[in-house]
C-alpha cells in the first residue's frame, strides 16, 4: 500500500511518519519510509536545488516543474519498486503538496495534475493522511522547530498558508475515500492512534 502524510508546517508529519512506520512493522508489515522533495538520488539533488537558493531563485512555473521532475523519479525508483516487492510505503508529502502549495502560483490544479499524469502516470497514494491543526498552533509549532526558517521556500506570509490549509480541506471534501484529515493536536502517541485507525480498513 501506499500512503502519503500531509499537512501544512508544524502539523508533526515527519515525527508521525516515524511512529506510524513502528506502528505498522510491529504489526509485521514491511515499511519503507520516504518523503519529498526527495526521496530518490536524484529527487534528493532536486529537493537541495528547490531548498536552497531563497525565495526568487525559481519561477513558479520552473519550481512546480522541478517538483514534478523529482516526483517522476521518486515514483518510479524508490515507490514503485518497493510497492512491487510487497512493501508499505509511507511519503511525507506527495502530488497534494504540490496541488496545494505550487496551485497557488501561476499553474491552476488541474495543470499541476496534468504535469502528474505527465511525469508519474497519475499514480495516486491509497490514503492520504491529512494531519490537521488550528493555523496559531501550527505557527507556533513551526517556529519552534525552524525559527525564521520556518518556511524554507520562504517570501510567504500567514495569507499564503491559510490557503494551502483550505486547498488541503478541499480536497478531503472532494476525495473522501482517499484523502482523510485527521485532527494533530494533543499527545504524539494519541495521533498516532487516530492515524492507524484511518488505515484500518486497508490493513491486512
Ligand atoms: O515537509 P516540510 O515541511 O519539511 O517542507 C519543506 C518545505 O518545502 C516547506 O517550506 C514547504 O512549504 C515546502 N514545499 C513546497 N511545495 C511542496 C512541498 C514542500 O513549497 N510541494
Amino acid at each position: 500500500r501506499f500512503i502519503t502524510l500531509e499537512g501544512g508546517e508544524g502539523a508533526g508529519k515527519s515525527t508521525q511518519l516515524r511512529a506510524l512506520a513502528q506502528a505498522l512493522r510491529s504489526r509485521g508489515l514491511d515499511v519503507v519510509e520516504t518523503r519529498e522533495p526527495g526521496g530518490s538520488e536524484g529527487a534528493e539533488a532536486v529537493r537541495a536545488l528547490l531548498l536552497t537558493g531563497g525565495a526568487d531563485r525559481w519561477s513558479p512555473r520552473a519550481e512546480a516543474l522541478l517538483f514534478a521532475a523529482a516526483r517522476a523519479d521518486h515514483v518510479e525508483k524508490t515507490i514503485r519498486p518497493a510497492l512491487q516487492r510487497g512493501a508499505w510505503v509511507l511519503s511525507d508529502r506527495f502530488l497534494d503538496s504540490s496541488r496545494a502549495y505550487q496551485g497557488q502560483g501561476a499553474l491552476s490544479d488541474a495543470d499541476i495534475v496534468a504535469l502528474h499524469r505527465l511525469g508519474s502516470e497519475g499514480f495516486l497514494p491509497d490514503r492520504t493522511l491529512l494531519l490537521t491543526l488550528p493555523d496559531n498552533e501550527a505557527a507556533q509549532r513551526a517556529r519552534r522547530r525552524d525559527g525564521d526558517q520556518s518556511d524554507r521556500i520562504g517570501g510567504r506570509d500567514s495569507d499564503f498558508h491559510r490557503a494551502v490549509a483550505s486547498a488541503f480541506a478541499r480536497f478531503a471534501a472532494d476525495e473522501p475515500d482517499r484523502v482523510r484529515a485527521v485532527d494533530a493536536s494533543g499527545a504524539a502517541e494519541d495521533v498516532t492512534d487516530r492515524l492507524v485507525a484511518t488505515l484500518s480498513d486497508l490493513l491486512p
